[in-house]
Order: C-alpha cells, then sequence, then structure tokens
C-alpha cells in the first residue's frame, strides 16, 4: 500500500486521546470505553408513521447509517441502547414507547426524530402526543417534518458525541437518579 493511501486511512481512524509513545499508548477507561460504544450503537426502531420512511432511506445504501457502526438495527428493547422514536405517538400508544424504553438496559440513549414525536408536530389535538419528552427523557432532538436522512445522521452524529463523552459514572449520579424519578421510572 503506497504511503498517500496509508495517510488517508490513517487519517479516517478516530485517535483515542491519551498519553502515547512509541509501542504504548495510555489513556482512561472512560474514554476508551466511550469510543467504543460510541462506534457500535445498536439502534431500536420506533417508527409510527412518514418520519420512519426518511429512516428506512437513512439505512440504505446511499446515507448508509452502517457508516457510523449502527446498522444492527434491535427490535428487542434488551438487545438496543439508542431508542429512535420517529413519527406521531398517540396517546394511547404512550405506555408502550414508555415500557419499550424501560425495557431497555442502561446505559441507553434516546433519538426523537422530527415534529412529531418532538412536539406532537401539526396534530395538537386530543389523542396526540405532544411531544414524547412527557414520558420518557429525551437525549437529542431532530427537527423537520419529515426531517431528511442528513438531519437524522446529524442527530445520530449528535448522540454519539454525548456517549463519548458521558462519564461512566453519570448512571449512578443522583442528578440523573433525580432525572429518572422526575419521570416516575425507578
Ligand atoms: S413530523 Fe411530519 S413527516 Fe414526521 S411523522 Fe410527523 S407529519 Fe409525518
Amino acid at each position: 500500500m503506497s504511503d498517500k493511501n496509508l495517510t488517508n486511512i490513517n487519517q479516517k481512524v478516530e485517535r483515542l486521546e491519551g498519553y502515547e509513545g512509541p509501542g504504548f499508548l495510555a489513556t482512561t477507561l472512560d474514554k476508551a470505553v466511550g469510543l467504543a460504544r460510541k462506534n457500535s450503537l445498536w439502534p431500536l426502531p420506533f417508527a409510527t408513521s412518514c418520519c420512519g420512511i426518511e429512516f428506512m432511506a437513512t439505512m440504505a445504501s446511499h446515507y448508509d447509517l452502517a457508516r457510523f457502526g449502527s446498522e444492527r438495527l434491535s427490535f428487542s428493547p434488551r438487545q438496543a441502547d439508542m431508542l429512535m422514536v420517529m413519527g406521531t405517538i398517540a396517546k394511547k400508544m404512550g405506555p408502550v414507547l414508555r415500557q419499550v424504553y424501560e425495557q431497555m438496559a442502561e446505559p441507553k440513549w434516546v433519538l426523537s426524530v422530527g415534529a412529531c414525536a418532538s412536539s406532537g408536530g401539526i396534530f395538537d389535538t386530543y389523542s396526540v402526543l405532544q411531544g414524547i419528552d412527557r414520558i420518557i427523557p429525551v437525549d437529542v432532538y431532530v427537527p423537520g417534518c419529515p426531517p431528511r436522512p442528513e438531519q437524522i445522521l446529524e442527530g445520530v452524529m449528535k448522540i454519539q458525541e454525548l456517549v463519548h463523552n458521558e462519564s461512566l459514572r453519570r448512571r449512578n449520579s443522583p442528578e440523573y437518579a433525580e432525572l429518572m424519578a422526575s419521570y416516575g421510572i425507578k
């Protein structure tokens, strides 16, 4: 392989921050785990309407979510760590969404995709939940009706940023317990 190709590959490989010298690299466990988690998120797509179609485009070859290490979709909450909520969520569906969230193991992150999931969108009616953050905590909101696949990818990248920088102890902190308690989640 030519030096030029090698340089290109090195530029694409994400470097782990730390102290390095010839033959060694010292870093923190937080950083090593963060890097691994960030690049192996398993999404659970909770898609109910049109935004779900944009998600299908995001998964397909042109946009290719697999490039971010997230090609392994999970339809089982226990084998997923990124809940992607896409579409209109009727109030009747709220308890189901919440149960799915509760069944996911920690650590877990939530991406709210599109106006409907984030705020009820154009459906300002008695039957539609006016934002999923009324029943579960949300980490990143993606605006749009519908958002383009590029926006969904950006949302995933924002989640990756959170995952990368999250301390391993955050989920045991009193602040996190308080957040969960505010949603009535144990
Ligand atoms: S935000 Fe727009 S595109 Fe997405 S589910 Fe709602 S109405 Fe459909």
